[in-house]
C-alpha cells in the first residue's frame, strides 16, 4: 500500500532516511519504526494537551501519549512548572533527596499493597529488580510469565512465548543464552489451569509469577473474572510471590491500579510511565519484609546512578497530585467509553467485523469476526492488514492511534469530547474505506 502524501516529501521521510544512517533502524526503540503499519514514522516537533504536532507542522489527536506517561496530556503545566523549578537547583546529585520521599509516600499511600518503594528509571529496570528480588528472597530460580505480556528487555523476560505450559523457555532474541531462558516457563493468559499445571511439575522451584493485571502489550486484554486471584492462590499455596506488573496500568487503570480495580494483593508491584509524568522513571515495591532484602538492608543487589533524579522526582510528583483529584479517574474512564463504543458502533455501521476491550483509561481496537478477544491466540487471529490500512486512514486526517495492531491504546485528560467526536468522524470514513 503506498500512503505517500502525494508528490511532495513529507520532512519526516526526509529525517528517517538520515535517522537510518546514525541510529539502528532510525529508531531508539522499535516500535517507532512504524514497521507493524509501514509507512515513515511520524517525527514529533512538539505536543501540546491532547495533540502532537509533526515537523511539518501537522497536527494529530494523540492515543499514544508516549505509550502511557501523558496522562495529563502533552506539557502539562503543573509539570512543566515543577520541572523548570527543580532543574534550577541542580539536575542529578547521585545522593538522597527530600522529593524521592514525598513519592514515595504518596505512591504508598495511593497503592496500599506498596509499604517501600525502591525508584529506578524505567519499567525494564522495575520488573528486572523485581524479579532479581523475588529469586533471592524465596532462594528459588524459576519464574512464570504470560504468553504475549511483555516486561521490558531484559534477558530472562525476553522468552518467547512458546507452545503454551510445561515447555521450558526458549529465547525470543539472540544475545540471550538459552542458559539465562530456561527458568522462565511460559503460561496462557486467562488460563489458570496452565499455571496449576506448571506449579504441579516444579513445586520447589518457582520464585515468582509476573504478569500484566490488564495485558497491554498484546493490544489489550483485560483479566477473566478471577484470573488473578487464581494467581494469588496458587503463589500462596506454593510459596511464590505475585508480582503485578502495573508499568502500565498503574494509576490509568484506576489510581489505585488494576490490582485495586480487580481487588488482588501482589507481593511486589513494579511501576512506570504515569510515575515519571514524562521523565524517565520506573519503581518497584510491595511487602516492607521482602523490599528489606535489597541492599544495602539486605543481600539482594540493586542500585542506580540516575535513581531518585530530582526532576523526574518532580515531574512524577506533578502528574500524580494532579491525577489524584477528584473525578479524573472518571473522566478518562468516560472520556475512553465514548471513543470505543462511538468505533464500535461506527464499525457496525460499515459492517467491518471489530470489537474493542477497554479499561479505565486504556483501550484495544481488534478487526475480527469474534466478539470478544481474551486471548493470545484471539489477538493473534486478527486481521492485521485491515488494521494497517484503518491506521493509515486515521492518520491522514490527523488521528494518531498506536502503530501497531498489538498495542493497546491511551486516553489522557486533555481529551475533550470534541476531539473524540473529531476522531469518530474520522472512523466514519476510515471504516467506509476499508
Ligand atoms: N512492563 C510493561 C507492562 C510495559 O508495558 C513496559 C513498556 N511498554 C515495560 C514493562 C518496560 O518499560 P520500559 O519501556 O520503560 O523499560
Amino acid at each position: 500500500t503506498n500512503f505517500n502524501r502525494g508528490f511532495y516529501m513529507s520532512t519526516s521521510s526526509i529525517l528517517f532516511s538520515r535517522a537510518e544512517q546514525v541510529i539502528p533502524g532510525g529508531v531508539n526503540s522499535p516500535v517507532r519504526a512504524f514497521k507493524g503499519v509501514g509507512g515513515t514514522p511520524v517525527f514529533i516537533e512538539k505536543a501540546q494537551g491532547a495533540y502532537i504536532f509533526d515537523t511539518d507542522g501537522k497536527k494529530y489527536i494523540d492515543y499514544v501519549g508516549s505509550w502511557g506517561p501523558m496522562i495529563l496530556g502533552h506539557n502539562h503545566p503543573a509539570i512543566l512548572e515543577a520541572v523548570l523549578k527543580t532543574a534550577h537547583k541542580g539536575l542529578s546529585f547521585g545522593a538522597p533527596t527530600p522529593l524521592e520521599i514525598e513519592l514515595a509516600e504518596l505512591v504508598c499511600s495511593l497503592i496500599p499493597s506498596i509499604e517501600m518503594v525502591r525508584m529506578v528509571s524505567s519499567g525494564t529496570e522495575a520488573t528486572m529488580s523485581a524479579i532479581r528480588l523475588a529469586r533471592g528472597y524465596t532462594k528459588r530460580d524459576k519464574i512464570i510469565k504470560f504468553e504475549g505480556c511483555y516486561h521490558g528487555h531484559a534477558d530472562t523476560l525476553l522468552v518467547k512465548a512458546g507452545s503454551g505450559a510445561l515447555t521450558l523457555g526458549q529465547p525470543d532474541s539472540p544475545g540471550v543464552p538459552a542458559d539465562f531462558a530456561k527458568h522462565t516457563l511460559t503460561c496462557s493468559y486467562n488460563n489458570l489451569d496452565s499455571v496449576a499445571r506448571t506449579f504441579e511439575q516444579y513445586p520447589q522451584d518457582i520464585a515468582c509469577i509476573i504478569v500484566e493485571p490488564v495485558a497491554g502489550n498484546m493490544n489489550c486484554i483485560p483479566p477473566q473474572p478471577g484470573f488473578l486471584q487464581g494467581l494469588r492462590r496458587l503463589c500462596d499455596q506454593y510459596g511464590a510471590l505475585l508480582i503485578i506488573d502495573e508499568v502500565m496500568t498503574g494509576f490509568r487503570v484506576a489510581l489505585g491500579g488494576a490490582q485495586s480495580y480487580y481487588g488482588v494483593t501482589p507481593d511486589l508491584t513494579c511501576l512506570g510511565k504515569v510515575i515519571g509524568g514524562g521523565m524517565p522513571v520506573g519503581a518497584f515495591g510491595g511487602k516492607k519484609e521482602i523490599m528489606h532484602y535489597i541492599a544495602p538492608t539486605g543481600p539482594v543487589y540493586q542500585a542506580g546512578t540516575l535513581s531518585g533524579n530530582p526532576i523526574a522526582m518532580a515531574a512524577g510528583l506533578a502528574c500524580l497530585n494532579e491525577l489524584k483529584k477528584a473525578g479524573n479517574q472518571e473522566r478518562l474512564a468516560r472520556l475512553t467509553e465514548k471513543l470505543v463504543l462511538g468505533l464500535n458502533e461506527l464499525a457496525r455501521k460499515h459492517k467491518v467485523p471489530f470489537c474493542v476491550n477497554y479499561v479505565g483509561g486504556m483501550f484495544g481496537l481488534f478487526f475480527t469476526d469474534k466478539t470478544e478477544v481474551k486471548s493470545y491466540q484471539d489477538v493473534m487471529a486478527c486481521d492485521t492488514e485491515k488494521f494497517k490500512r484503518f491506521f493509515h486512514y486515521m492518520l491522514e486526517q490527523g488521528v494518531y492511534l498506536a502503530p501497531s495492531a498489538f498495542e493497546a491504546g491511551f486516553m489522557s485528560l486533555a481529551h475533550s469530547e470534541e476531539d473524540i467526536e473529531r476522531s469518530l468522524a474520522a472512523a466514519d470514513k476510515a471504516f467506509a474505506a476499508l
